[in-house]
């Protein structure tokens, strides 16, 4: 049986300025790893066997309907611009409209070289492929916006890094691909008429209600403010916030070297290529402030006169730091606890963020116990802890709604994330051939605030010897 997509395809009729037709490149021997049975429903595809599947998510079979091409964009990386970068081992198949009537993007990455390809194979391998799956679906069921995984297919292929790796090719699902970078592209260029386009394009597809290329900034600058938040709010570090991985839609979008924290460190870094800590947790929020500055630095270019919405483009700019950390205190708030907002509050979780960092505590395990009572066993010093704990106790008398408490911190503490350990474990087995911790951690993370007992080692923080201290690009 074939696999049946039904696609509608937008970004293609697009005048080829916007991207090059490419083809996936066939290989050897495409084995279906993993299918999103449950998203497949969503977007209207019909299971089929998986030697079909494997044929077409391997990128060997482009199914009927398909316009496959890669995207072009540009974008700051590490703060320096790059005038072009573009979807050098992605393609695009098309667009689905899913049942909730929204539209989707279906894009192969890892499928083969592409004319932004530059130096890279246009491959991925296996480890990063798992990862970006595992993830991206985690961080779907905490609720947090991000693109969605729908298959991996090992290629058969060898993928040469520090030494020859198992390739493999993630088939990616998100609202669209459009990149603060796919905007700097044509501003960059002076391409006017196609930065307009752009501008109504995204406004069509993702704002229908803004006006203006200001209200295009404006509305990506409340869904990354968002965005933002919540990362933090469950200790989700990214690791690669250049413009060009920073999606207009508000969906988390590039799983590279990202990670979750174990240990509370607000300078905590993971990825090995962020030498300088550009990207560590405690700077997304003023990072993500800069990308949106270099979105409105390519949105001014479309009016005659740009110095006309230099005001208004900066205020909204502006803006951006306390619409962070409003949604942080919502965020916060409901993490100890609390629903309304009382002065002071930002100083209580400050203050134990800052006991989380002088005790070691564990953050996913921190939050989540102080359901249970429990949370002073999180630090080496639980003396110091007590004390805010009664200033907490305190502040809860306050709340109006009293006794909901621990209802709301049921549902803004995830009781499982994707700890690194965890995942660089799921990687050595699935290359050794054994899927079955995948599989494990697939079924775990996808209801990530209940408490099962099944999985109670996956809550446990990494002892000393498994602790992963960096992580790697693929
Ligand atoms: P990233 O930082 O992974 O989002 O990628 C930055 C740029 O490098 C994008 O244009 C990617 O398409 C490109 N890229 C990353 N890995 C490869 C690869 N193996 N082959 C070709 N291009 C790549
Ligand atoms: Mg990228
Ligand atoms: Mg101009």
């Amino acid at each position: 049986m074939t696999v049946c997509i039904p696609f509608d395809n937008t970004y293609a009729q697009l005048a080829p300025t916007f991207y090059s037709r490419q083809d996936p490149t066939p290989v050897s021997a495409p084995g279906l790893l993993a299918f999103n049975d449950a998203l497949a429903q969503e977007l209207g595809i019909a299971r089929s066997d998986d030697t079909e599947l494997a044929q077409v998510f391997g990128g060997n079979r482009v199914p009927d309907g398909a316009a496959p091409l890669a995207q072009l964009y540009s974008g700051h990386q590490f703060g320096s611009y790059n005038p072009q970068l573009g979807d050098g081992r992605a393609v695009l198949l098309g667009e689905v409209i899913g049942r909730d009537g929204i539209r989707r993007d279906i894009q192969l990455k890892g499928s083969g070289p592409t004319p932004y390809s530059r130096n890279g194979d246009g491959r991925a391998w296996l480890g990063p492929v798992l990862r970006e799956y595992v993830v991206s679906e985690a961080m779907h069921a905490l609720g947090i916006p991000t693109t969605r995984s729908l298959a991996a297919v090992a290629t058969g292929d060898t993928v040469w890094r520090e030494g020859g790796l198992p390739g493999a090719v993630l088939t990616r699902v998100a609202r669209s691909h459009l990149r603060v970078g796919t905007f700097q592209v044509f501003a960059g260029r002076g391409q006017d008429a196609e930065l307009k386009t752009l501008t109504d394009y995204a406004i069509a597809r993702h704002y229908p209600e803004a006006k203006g290329p200001m209200g295009l900034l404006r509305a990506v600058r409340d869904a990354q403010a968002e965005l933002i938040a919540a990362w933090m709010s469950v200790g989700f570090i990214h690791g690669v916030m250049n413009t060009d991985n920073s999606s207009i839609s508000g969906e988390t979008i590039d799983y590279g070297p990202c990670a979750f924290m174990d240990v509370f460190d607000v300078n905590r870094v993971f990825s090995s290529i962020d030498r300088m800590g550009r990207y560590a947790y405690g700077n997304q929020p003023q990072i993500a402030v800069w990308n949106l500055a270099q979105l409105a630095t390519a949105l001014i270019q479309q009016y005659e006169d740009p110095s006309d919405v230099v005001a208004e483009a900066t205020e909204i700019v502006h803006a951006m730091p306390d619409l962070i950390e409003a949604a942080w205190l919502r965020r916060f708030r409901a993490k100890i606890g609390l629903v309304d907002a009382a002065e002071g509050d930002l100083e209580l979780i400050g203050d134990l963020l800052q006991l989380m960092s002088d005790g070691q505590a564990d953050f996913t395990n921190t939050f989540r116990a102080l359901q249970d009572g429990t949370a002073r066993e999180q630090f080496l010093d639980p003396v110091a802890f007590d004390s805010w704990e009664t200033r907490r106790r305190v502040r809860l008398e306050r709340e109006a709604g009293g006794a909901g408490a621990q209802a709301v911190m049921a549902a803004a503490n995830p009781v499982l994330i994707p700890r690194n350990h965890r995942m660089e474990e799921m990687i050595a087995a699935a290359v050794a051939g054994d899927f079955a911790p995948f599989e494990r951690l697939m079924e775990a993370l996808s209801r990530p605030f209940e408490v099962h007992p099944e999985f109670e080692d996956l809550r446990r923080p990494p002892a000393q010897n498994e602790i992963v201290a960096a992580t790697f690009c693929g």
